[in-house]
């Protein structure tokens, strides 16, 4: 077989599609976040990111930065190895305590990233529960449904964000092990789950709960404890999966629950043992930004604010776009060379970076433009964003492509 040759057509097919994926070069500058710099070939220019799921600013909060820079000075650039082997560190535990109080649980475990927190304990659990079945929401995020698939466990789908579907199935499932497994925040539509139901009908059939946080931890509840904490369930959770990547602006994930599932997925979960860990500087960076969103709302209410000002300027002039109680604003463009043409022309004339989000990361025909304001964005910010959508709008005809 000519590999090449079959790896060039197949990425010509995407490029037919227009769904080849090409990606902005920009560098962030600390302290100028959300503006950075583009990289066009030798052009160098200014651009407002507007798709950063850095979503409060933290990854440039100065005790976030004085903690890892000073963590690489003490105790050097990575971790050494594997937890297991050679990489075990106090600053490791240290996290992992801050999260399992976060979440109000006895313990945590962390890894190198919330994809391989979810793909390692979702196969391990599914492989190691006999006669597990896993019931999965058909909207559960990639890292999920590898994990699963994986595990190699029995594995049932339920509607996305319905509990009456998920109740129907864990009925028909009968008596055998049964995982529940969901997200709280959706990333691409922005919708969040009917938590309390989903755990009410989980308990009636003694279900083990798994919760992916990743889009909420950090931005919602008091503490940032995530939408399980705001609404005063996590401790009716029983295994809360969250990502240090996104919100608290540095990378990492990691899941808490019972000190006894925790030490079982530590024991078991290839992509625990068999991985280096964390360097320590992430650890320490991660600490510090946990423990400043514990205690400070300022960022979550900067960034609500941000979120609604934009909502309305976008309904003021007419932009559609997905009605949502979070904090992600996609707005519809439905063809994916549209929303790839729209991009490109936000970059290279308004000095507006939002990449397109095109099939397979949402289904063909629901392509868009995905919005995470933030905290450090300007009214001005707001405006010039919003004033060169409705140009572009006009320009390029995008409610036909909707409709
Ligand atoms: N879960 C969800 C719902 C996600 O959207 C993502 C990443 N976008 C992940 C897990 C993976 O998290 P990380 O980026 O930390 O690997």
């Amino acid at each position: 077989m000519d590999f090449n040759a079959h790896f060039k057509a197949t990425l010509d097919t995407l490029k037919d599609e227009g769904n080849y994926r090409i990606f902005a070069e920009v560098e962030r500058q600390c302290g100028s976040f959300p503006k950075v710099k583009h990289f066009n070939g030798d052009d160098v220019s200014e651009v407002t990111v507007w798709c950063s799921n850095d979503y409060l600013g933290m990854g440039h909060h100065p005790d976030v930065v004085d903690a890892m820079v000073q963590t690489v000075q003490n105790c050097g650039a990575g971790a050494g190895g594997t937890r297991n082997i050679s990489g075990n560190n106090n600053l490791h535990r240290l996290l992992e305590e801050e999260l399992a109080d976060l979440h109000g649980k006895e313990a945590a475990t962390l890894f190198t990233s919330g994809y391989v927190s979810n793909w390692a304990a979702l196969s391990m659990l599914g492989a190691k529960i006999p006669n597990a079945v896993i019931l999965s929401d058909e909207g559960n995020h990639a890292s999920m449904i590898e994990g699963i698939r994986h595990s190699r466990a029995d594995k049932v789908i339920w509607k996305h964000n319905d509990w009456r579907d998920l109740d129907r199935k864990l009925k028909a499932v009968g008596d055998r092990p049964k995982i529940v497994a969901f997200e709280s925040v959706y990333s691409m539509d922005g919708d969040i789950c009917p938590m309390r139901e989903i755990v009410e009908v989980a308990e009636a059939h003694g279900a083990l709960t798994y919760l992916d946080e990743v889009h909420a931890v950090g931005m919602y509840g008091p503490r940032g404890g995530g939408i399980s904490e705001e609404r005063g369930l996590a401790h009716r959770i029983d295994l809360i999966e969250g990502t240090l990547g996104k919100a608290f602006g540095v990378v990492g994930g990691y899941i808490t629950g019972t000190a006894a599932m925790c030490d079982f997925v530590r024991s078991f979960a290839s992509g625990f043992i068999f991985t280096t860990a964390l360097p320590p500087a992430v650890a320490a960076a991660a600490t510090a930004s946990i423990r400043h969103l514990k205690q400070s709302d300022v960022e979550r209410q900067a960034q609500r604010d941000r979120v609604a000002k934009l909502r309305a300027r976008l309904d003021a002039r007419g932009i559609p776009h997905m009605a949502s109680d979070s904090h992600i604003i996609p707005v519809m463009i439905g063809d994916p060379v549209k929303c790839k043409m729209l991009s490109d022309i936000l970059m290279q004339d308004w000095g507006v970076y939002v990449q397109p989000i095109n099939y397979p990361t949402v289904p063909k025909g629901t392509e868009r433009l995905r919005i995470t304001p933030g905290p450090l964005h300007s009214d001005a910010d707001i405006d010039h964003l919003v004033e060169a959508l409705a140009s572009l709008w006009k320009q390029c005809a995008i409610a036909h492509a909707v409709a």
